[in-house]
């Protein structure tokens, strides 16, 4: 059985690429960090798809946790594979350089950068044993063009751009692509202190995108259609740079 690991399953972007990538067909394993009623609620709407779901909670950021929960849903579930990684899960921590805290830029840091090396590196031992599949990246418009408050994020993100490219270089061999989705304004709780109202005279389509929206981009990735789609950095911004 084909299985998607979403990180960051539960809620806002992920939640709405659990589900598309439902609609496509996979079973989705839907990792979360300590939010276990949106993880159960993204769970529940995928069975209502008709296919399998599964809860996998752990901090991405917590290399031996990821290791245990991982290596331990490998070792009970032998016929089945992961196909699709969606490295979606990060936080944001913003601060102007002068202001940070030691705190705000490691948690950042790790959980976007270090989440990405930590799951990629369980699961891409198995995906290249199934010789074919889909990494993909959540990045965002702040890793490509920086954004003032926002060091650590952007750094962050920036870091995980060129892991993109350069591991698409070393797997594209095994028939495996890896890109990266990058988003402008996405209305979830992540942006939820950001006045659109503010902001969307900045963006060329006049609004904050959605997560649906984000979703039908990695849903695309993740299938045969973008099968010659290696090492690239797609924005879903509005026309906002
Ligand atoms: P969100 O609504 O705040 O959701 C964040 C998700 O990440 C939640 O599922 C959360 O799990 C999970 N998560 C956070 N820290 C984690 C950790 N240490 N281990 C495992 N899971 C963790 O954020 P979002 O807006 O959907 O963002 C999703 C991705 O898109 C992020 O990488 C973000 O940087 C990127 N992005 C977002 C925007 C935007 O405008 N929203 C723009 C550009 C890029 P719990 O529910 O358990 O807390």
């Amino acid at each position: 059985m084909k299985y998607a690991l979403v990180t960051g399953g539960s809620r806002g972007i992920g939640r709405a690429v659990s589900l598309k990538l439902a609609d496509q067909g996979f079973n989705i394993l839907i990792n979360y960090h300590s939010n276990e009623s949106a993880a159960s609620e993204t769970k529940q709407l995928v069975e209502q798809k008709g296919v399998k779901a599964a809860l996998l909670k752990f901090d991405v950021s917590n290399r031996e946790a990821v290791r245990e929960v991982l290596t331990g849903w490998y070792a009970a579930n032998t016929d089945h594979t992961i196909d699709v990684l969606v490295n979606n899960s990060g936080i944001r921590k913003d601060n102007l350089m002068i202001w940070m805290q030691d705190q705000e830029w490691d948690s950042v840091i790790n959980t976007s950068l270090g989440g990405f090396y930590n799951v990629t590196k369980q699961v891409l031992p198995e995906i290249i044993k199934g010789k074919s599949g889909r990494i993909i990246n959540i990045v965002s418009l702040s890793g490509l063009k920086g954004l003032p408050g926002q060091t650590n994020y952007s750094a962050a993100k920036a870091a995980v751009i060129g892991a993109t490219k350069a591991l698409a270089q070393e797997v594209g061999r095994r028939n495996i692509t890896v890109n990266a989705v990058a988003p402008g304004f996405i209305k979830t709780e992540m942006t939820e202190g950001i006045d659109e109202k503010e902001y969307k005279a900045n963006i060329p389509l006049r609004r904050f995108g959605t997560a649906e929206e984000v979703a039908e981009l990695v849903g695309f990735l993740a299938s045969p259609a973008a099968s010659y789609i290696t090492g690239e950095v797609i924005s879903i911004n509005g026309g906002l740079y």
